[in-house]
């Protein structure tokens, strides 16, 4: 699914000096290297504070954390994506509300979300998923409309750009009051291991946000209130600030690969490309097709007999997952999300594709599909 070695050898002498460096300095947990990387990242989203934490799914949680939700307060997110999202909800005794999804585009609706407001509603968290923005000039204006929170999930589309009706741009994650991204080694920007961020235009939950990531300490030893220890490792701050400089020729190659996999499917009826949504561009974390009038599970045995991988993101909803089970949620509830956990089939997608794995990929596919 994703050639990170290939990647690492175009890369290599930079980025084993980087690494190098930090083993040389011994400075292993707060190196000067994670600052230097989160104002790089500031200047490369626009976004006022950047704060590295350890993983993507404690960057969620810091979020919701620091706007001080209680338990019972209920938080909307999309039913068809990661875990990550409704999995902090729960830790902190907050209630998820899932809503369905879009069938084109797979981004949380907006009219779902409408429906879903009640009284006790919080926050929104939409997941920009797949490596496209949900539809965030509508989003942000319900919350706002109802005096709520939105927490964007962008682990899948750092650098995707959502354009808003007045035709001002903005990257995914400085939109809402804060976003939080990851930096798991498959994702656009992925590090050697496990990292994450927080984006926030918001000094005040800048600071409460670090505090929070910090033990809930501002001064040593004096704990303000129940906080978290989340850091990014200086190895991983190193790795990622060298990467960052190509992020833009990352998510282009990636936009390559979506072109060919669009043009070779473009004529076949059983296979529907992904869909772009109109305001956002596409840095395609995943290339996920839907599947249509042929068994997609058949389909991908095939492609795993001829050395394709192929993946479902993702197999069950959450309101379908055993330990989410809620007496609110039954099978049926969310038709467009458990359509698509039943028809999905996400393909190979990385920095490294060239024409020939491509023509391989694309002619077992068109096969498999007409099998
Ligand atoms: C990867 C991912 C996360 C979690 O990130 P980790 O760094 O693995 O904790 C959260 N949400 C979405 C949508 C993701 O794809």
């Amino acid at each position: 699914m994703v050639d990170l070695q290939q990647q690492y050898r175009k890369i290599k002498p930079e980025m084993d000096a980087a690494i190098q460096a930090v083993i040389d300095s011994a400075a292993f947990v707060k190196g000067a290297q994670v600052e230097q990387f989160a104002r790089n990242l500031e200047n490369y989203i626009g976004s006022r504070h950047v704060i590295p934490v350890a993983n993507g799914t404690e960057a969620l949680q810091i979020a919701l954390m620091a706007l001080g939700l209680r338990p019972g307060d209920e938080v909307i997110t999309p039913t068809f994506t990661f875990i990550a999202t409704a999995e902090v909800v729960a830790l902190l005794g907050l209630t998820p509300v899932v809503v369905d999804v879009e069938w084109g585009t797979m981004n949380m609706s907006v009219e779902a979300v409408k429906r879903a407001i009640t009284p006790k509603t919080k926050a929104i968290v939409p997941v920009h998923l797949f490596g496209q923005c949900a539809e965030m000039e509508p989003l942000l204006a319900l919350a706002k409309e109802h005096h709520l929170y939105v927490v964007e999930d962008t682990a899948q589309a750092i650098g995707a750009q959502y354009t808003f009706s007045d035709g001002h741009t903005a990257q995914a994650g400085t939109m809402g009051n804060i976003g939080c991204t990851s930096f798991f080694p498959s994702k656009n920007l992925g590090c050697y291991g496990d990292g994450g961020a927080l984006f926030t235009n918001d000094d005040t939950l800048a600071e409460a946000i670090r505090t929070i990531a910090n033990h809930g300490m501002k001064v040593r030893y004096h704990h303000d209130m129940v906080g978290v220890n989340s850091r990014l490792d200086t190895i991983q701050a190193a790795v990622l600030d060298t990467k960052l400089p190509h992020l833009d020729e990352y998510i282009a190659a990636r936009q390559r690969a979506a072109a060919y996999y669009d043009r070779a499917f473009a004529g076949c009826s059983k296979i529907l490309t992904p869909e772009r949504s109109q305001n956002s561009t596409h840095v395609y974390h995943q290339y996920t097709l839907r599947i249509t009038g042929t068994d997609r599970n058949k389909v991908r045995e095939a492609l795993t007999a001829a050395g394709v991988p192929a993946m479902i993101y993702y197999p069950i909803p959450l309101h379908l997952q055993k330990a989410y089970q809620d007496p609110r949620y039954k099978a049926g509830d969310f038709p467009v999300a458990e359509q698509l956990a039943a028809s999905v089939l996400s393909l190979p997608m990385h920095t490294e594709l060239d024409d020939e794995q491509l023509a391989y990929i694309t002619e077992h596919v068109l096969r498999a599909v007409e099998a």
